[in-house]
């Protein structure tokens, strides 16, 4: 039941109960890494208490089952309390989620899923350093001995893998055929012997992503998500997850962070400065018509009329406004902002302008780069002329 009454209702209780359990005061903490971890997980078990954790999981999980019109609150009140974003465990309660659910065994759904809502982390391991926006080039090895599959090569990009408990991992099996056809889902435990991870220091300061290095890991056959071979069917359930929910949440706090450029506004002055409304106006319509379209995105596929380059719509729009709030901030923000502050783990609209600035860039190649998202818009949307074979970047 999705009624007006019924959504303020579960308004009302969302925000009670986050007027309680919110976490408060870690925009100004100065957070260690191992600190930042700590607290995403303190964090995401008590949401999971609370019910609000995989609002998008079927109903027989814990406060899983919600409709989207239902998430939208639970999102929309988990901004306006300003909570920190749950960045440890967004791959575990979509990417392996959506992965295990939909593709994965009796088995694995039984031993992993309850695991997630424990607290077990999942990191992605798609990338390599020759194979991102051309992922079906990957080349890290995977070669059956038995009841394992021993794994080497190397994953790049991987988001919080350091401190991943699991990892999504897609290997190659086979070398014959199309690229896809020789590629296999793998669901990797991250303290295996043979896996090394080094996390990789970012512009602004962060830690967001690392390494991956595999020698000679085995992973149980059990462990393999779907046949041998047919990888490349899983993978997709993994990033339709991650275009969608994740993107609809991102637009949803960047529109609910416009208040950070309002008071650098009142702070400097600007109230009366024509020019600065016009540009602050027409920032909070395209954040309005990225909240619009990533809706739109999400009713269609709920409806199952969802075309072809939806997700990449999404995605694209999000990504360009991000940017376009982090500059308008920093410019805003005068020689006040011009410099790194400490940062911020935990969100992309942090107030912190410069290091917003910077880090914003990452949501346009993160989840398959801007470019290639327009070529899917132009070419399987809009049905324009394909780009010439063998292009490469
Ligand atoms: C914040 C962040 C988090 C990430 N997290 C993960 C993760 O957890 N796990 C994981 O596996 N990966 C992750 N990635 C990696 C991400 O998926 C890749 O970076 C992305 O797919 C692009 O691949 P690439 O970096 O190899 O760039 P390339 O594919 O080498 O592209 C380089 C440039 O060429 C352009 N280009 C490439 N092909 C075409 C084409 N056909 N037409 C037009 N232009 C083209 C691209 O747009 C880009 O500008 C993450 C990346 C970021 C930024």
């Amino acid at each position: 039941m999705t009624s007006e009454a019924h959504l303020e209702t579960l308004r009302g209780e969302v925000r009670g109960w986050l007027d309680v359990h919110a976490p408060k005061g870690w925009r100004n903490a100065r957070q260690s890494h191992e600190q930042f971890a700590a607290d995403q997980r303190a964090w995401f078990l008590k949401l999971v208490e609370g019910g609000y954790a995989i609002p998008h999981w079927p109903a027989e999980w814990p406060g899983g089952g919600r409709s989207l019109a239902e998430q939208k609150v639970i999102y929309e009140e988990l901004t306006r309390a300003d909570c920190p974003r749950l960045l440890l465990s967004f791959v575990s309660t979509y990417h392996a989620a959506a992965t295990l659910l939909e593709c994965g065994s009796e088995a694995q759904k039984a031993r992993y899923l309850p695991a997630i809502l424990k607290g077990e982390t999942w990191c992605q391991g798609f990338s390599e350093p020759n194979a991102g926006s051309d992922l079906a080039a990957l080349k890290a090895r995977a070669v059956r001995k038995g009841d394992v599959y021993v794994v080497s090569g190397q994953k790049v990009w991987s988001t919080m893998a350091q401190y991943a408990d699991k990892c999504l991992l897609l290997v190659r099996t086979g070398a014959d055929g199309p690229k896809q056809a020789g590629i296999t889902f793998l669901l990797m435990d991250m303290k295996a012997k043979g896996v090394t991870v080094r996390p990789i220091h970012q512009i602004q300061g962060d830690e967001e992503y690392c390494e991956v290095f595999l020698d000679d890991v085995e992973v149980p056959v059990a462990d393999r998500v779907g046949e041998e071979g047919a990888g490349w069917a899983v993978a997709q359930a993994t990033l339709s997850s991650e275009r969608g929910l994740t993107l609809m949440e991102l637009s949803y706090r960047m529109r609910g962070a416009m208040h950070y450029i309002a008071s650098l506004i009142r702070k400097n002055g600007l109230e009366n400065d024509a020019g600065v409304l016009r540009d602050f106006g027409q920032l909070v319509t395209r954040a309005d018509a990225a909240c619009a379209i990533a809706d739109r995105f999400l009713a269609n596929r709920i409806a199952g009329i969802e075309r072809v380059g939806d997700a990449s719509l999404v995605k694209n729009t999000y990504s360009r406004v991000l940017r376009e709030y982090s500059a308008l901030g920093l410019r805003l923000g005068r020689m006040d902002e011009q410099y790194l502050a400490p940062i911020v783990f935990g969100d992309l609209n942090t107030g912190n302008f410069m290091a917003d600035f910077m880090n914003s860039y990452a949501w346009t190649i993160a989840g398959g780069s801007e470019e290639v998202q327009r070529n899917i818009i132009s070419e399987r949307m809009l049905g324009m002329q394909r780009e010439p074979k063998g292009w490469a970047a």
